[in-house]
Order: structure tokens, then sequence, then C-alpha cells
């Protein structure tokens, strides 16, 4: 199928709209659903923490980084230039390793092409409403400079706290199945976390004022996941106050830290899975997300608790949610 252009207009309304889309209706999370159904959820939860995923990278860089780079406590009790800098650098390292690889694979070189590649519009240039007239550059300059300095922000100041005794720090040798269980659970709180601000940030007046800047992007691609206003930013980065409640390891908040951070390069990459040689290696896009994108009132949340389904906001992808959607989008007056 040939590659439609760049401006191409797409019609509403039925699945066929996208250049390629999984299998419809598209699934929720089944950890919650009634009846209980503990296989359906043992291989949900084993394709995020039994496979190469995006969650099994942020754990591995949350271990390989504490190990490598993180200051001892004795330094992170006082505020001083060098470790600030320290975080800084790595943080924004991180970023442009994970959006920008990405980025590089998917869209610059099109490695794979089209394969699992869900809207065909390319990244806007010379047009929209984009900083710099350029929606990459926009993404990049958002992502970069608001997003990796409020991140920092809260991360110095969640070390900087749990060294000086503020926050409840408890060892993973010294409650090890507690410990297990809390990687397990911080994906969860995240979008528990990420659901409720989502929702607030669509309520009109502060969709103006900051939310907008996120939904320029109806085509997303990996710098999309974090090009976000600064207000967005300290209330989507806010997840990580948990830890001063619930007593964690440093990796448990680098793992919560990096979850928040690169898992949207991840999950807006614009294609389902990484391809290489003809084989999917791993799961990359979001197609639930991936219709918020373009239908806005609709699976504020993630895939993982289903609130959306709860409170009546999910689209599962068929023209019949597309309909469902669009009556609520009137009825709320957006
Ligand atoms: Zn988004
Ligand atoms: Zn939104």
């Amino acid at each position: 199928m040939p590659s439609p252009a760049d401006d191409q207009p797409i019609p509403a309304g039925a699945a066929g709209e996208w250049y390629w889309h999984p299998d419809l209706p598209i699934p929720v999370s089944p950890v919650f659903g009634w009846p209980p159904r503990p296989v359906a959820a043992a291989k949900w939860l084993a394709g995020s923490w039994l496979a190469i995923s995006s969650t099994m990278i942020e754990l591995a860089l949350a271990f390989a980084i504490w190990w490598l780079t993180q200051p001892t406590w004795d330094a992170l009790q006082t505020l001083a230039p060098g470790w600030i800098l320290t975080i800084w650098l790595r943080n924004l390292v991180l970023l442009i390793l994970v959006a920008g690889s990405l980025h590089v694979w998917l869209w610059q070189i099109s490695a794979q092409g089209d394969q699992t590649k869900f809207d065909p519009r390319a990244m806007a240039r010379h047009r929209g409403p984009f900083t710099f007239k350029n929606q990459v550059l926009d993404n990049m300059f958002w992502s970069l400079v608001s997003g990796v300095t409020v991140w920092t922000s809260i991360e110095v100041g969640y070390f900087w706290a749990a060294a000086n005794g503020f926050a409840p720090v408890l060892g993973l040798a010294d409650a090890p199945f507690w410990s297990a269980l809390w990687f397990l659970l911080i994906p969860l709180w995240a979008s528990f976390h990420f659901y409720w601000i989502h929702r607030f940030l669509h309520w009109p007046p502060l969709y103006r004022l900051a939310h907008g800047l996120h939904h320029r992007n109806i085509t997303i691609g990996p710098w999309t996941g974090l090009s976000m206003h600064p207000i967005e930013h300290l209330l989507y980065f806010s997840s990580v106050l948990i830890h001063f409640v619930v007593p964690s390891d440093p990796v448990h908040v680098l793992f919560h830290i990096y979850n928040l951070a690169l898992n949207p390069a991840f999950s807006h990459s614009g294609f389902e899975k990484l391809v290489t040689k003809g084989r999917a290696r791993m799961a990359l896009g979001d197609f639930f997300h991936q219709l918020h994108h373009r239908y806005f009132e609709c699976n504020y949340g993630t895939a993982e608790v289903p609130w959306d389904v709860v409170f009546g906001s999910f689209h599962n992808g068929t023209s019949a949610a597309t309909h469902r959607i669009r009556d609520r989008k009137r009825r709320l007056g957006r």
C-alpha cells in the first residue's frame, strides 16, 4: 500500500480510516475484570513483566542508573550543583536515547516502513500551530526544556528529602516481598494517577491554558509523549509524591520516574510493534491512547486500569464507539 501524502484528510468514522490497527474492539486489562479471569490476568501481566517491554527496559535502567551514577546519601543531604547537574544530565541523555532512537528508527530512516503504523500522515513541517512551525522540533523543545527540567526538579526534591529523613526509605533486601509487589503496583498507581490528572486537564480552562499544547499533536511520534506545558509536567510528575507516604527503595523511585518519563516515548511512537527482519520484537505504541489523540474526549487513562470503562469514556476503536464518543462530546459542549 503506498504511503498517503502529508496533508491527506482522513475520513471520519470507520476503523478503516487507520493505516493499520490492532484487532477491534481493543481490550482493557483483565486484572480488574469481574468475574475474575486469573489466566487472562496472568497473561496480560506477563506481557509487561516477562517479555522485552518498555516496563522491563525502565526497570533495567532504574537498576543500572542507581548502580552507576547515584550520588551517595551523604551527598544528597545538601543541595549542591554537582549532583543536581548529574541527575539533570542523566535524565537528558536517557530521554534523547529513548525518544531519539525510536524517532530515528520509525520516522526518520523508516527502518520498518509502514508495518504496524497507525496513522498514515507524516509529522507536520512548515505548518500547524507548532512552535517553530515544525512538529518534531516543537515536541523536542517542550520535552527537553520543560519536561526534563520539571522531571529533574521533582527527582532532586525527592532525593534531598529522603536523604534528610522526610520520606520513608526501605531497602529492597529489608522487605523483599513488599519490594517485589511494589514494583508491580507502581505502574498501576501511575495509571490511576494519570487518569485523574488527565480528566482535570480536560477541564476547559485548564485545557486552554496547558493541555492543548499536548493535543496540538493528532499524528503522534516518540517525541510527542513528553511534549507538555510546564503545568501539565508538574501535575504529571506529581505521581512520584506517593513515595513520601509509601516506604520505597531509591530503585522503586527511579523505576517510577522512568516509567513516567520514558514510557510516553514508546506509547506515542505511532507504531504498535517494533519490527526487525519482518518479525515483531516488542510492543511499542498504544492504540488506546492513539484514539485519545484523535477523538479527545475518550480514553483519558490507560488500558492498565480501566477507569474509562467505569465512567463511560472508553473508545474501543470501533465506529460504534466513535459515534458514542461524538454524542458524549456534544453533551459536554466540546
Ligand atoms: Zn498523549
Ligand atoms: Zn488529553
